[in-house]
């Protein structure tokens, strides 16, 4: 468990109606990462067992403009109907996730060079230098711990998301899949994302044939 906890004084709270309910809004800048991130809480969760829980990487291309080459739109948005049918829940919104942590520029330019030269997401990444995976999830277990939330059920198809929860101080009692149907422009993605980066993604399986 990590040695920092969330400064009260960076956390700010209110209610905030969506077209699915209403939330609430806990936006924090982290103590460690001090980017800006908004916990989205809904129901009681404090001091409850295996809340619902998804940590989602922001990416400003799926997530606002609902670009089809990845499926973190439908995912954040399933996230968010799979907390609400339960009745309680969190989404914790990840800023400086975006292309698995290299920013919005060079996920950009990544992309680029995948319709280039028809590499898939990681030897992309590779290609310019880059990283392929440095996305830190202390600032989503900082904010459940502050939630009170200690053990979790985790939207993710990603095993190390789960690990990484789990090194800083969350119980990850299971790994609930967050499937979105394939489509022609996604599907190199998510290929690459379970040949390459280890995710579950059991239903390619039946569309690959
Ligand atoms: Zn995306």
């Amino acid at each position: 468990m990590s040695e920092h906890s969330m400064d009260p004084a960076s956390v700010a709270e209110s209610e905030l109606a969506t077209r699915r309910g209403t939330f609430r809004a806990v936006a924090f800048r982290d103590p460690v990462d001090d980017q800006e991130h908004v916990a989205l809480v809904f129901g009681e969760v404090l001091g409850f067992e295996e809340v619902l829980v998804r940590a989602h990487s922001e990416c400003l291309t799926g997530d606002a403009f609902g670009a089809l080459r990845c499926e973190c739109g439908d995912q954040l948005g399933a996230a968010l109907d799979a907390i609400v049918r339960e009745g309680r829940g969190v989404l914790v919104y990840l800023r400086g996730h975006e292309g698995r942590g290299i920013g919005l520029v060079a996920k950009v330019r990544t992309l680029a060079l995948q319709d280039r030269l028809g590499l898939d997401t990681v030897d992309s990444a590779t290609e310019l230098g880059l990283p392929v995976d440095v996305r830190d999830y202390g600032p989503a277990a900082r904010v459940l711990l502050y939630l009170g939330v200690r053990s979790v059920r985790l939207m993710s198809n990603n095993p190390d998301k789960a690990r990484a929860l789990d090194e800083y101080g969350i119980k990850v009692m299971g790994r609930v899949p967050l499937l979105m149907p394939a489509r022609a422009e996604n599907l190199a993605y998510l290929t690459a994302k379970r040949d390459r980066l280890g995710h579950d993604l059991p239903h390619l399986d039946e569309t690959l044939g």
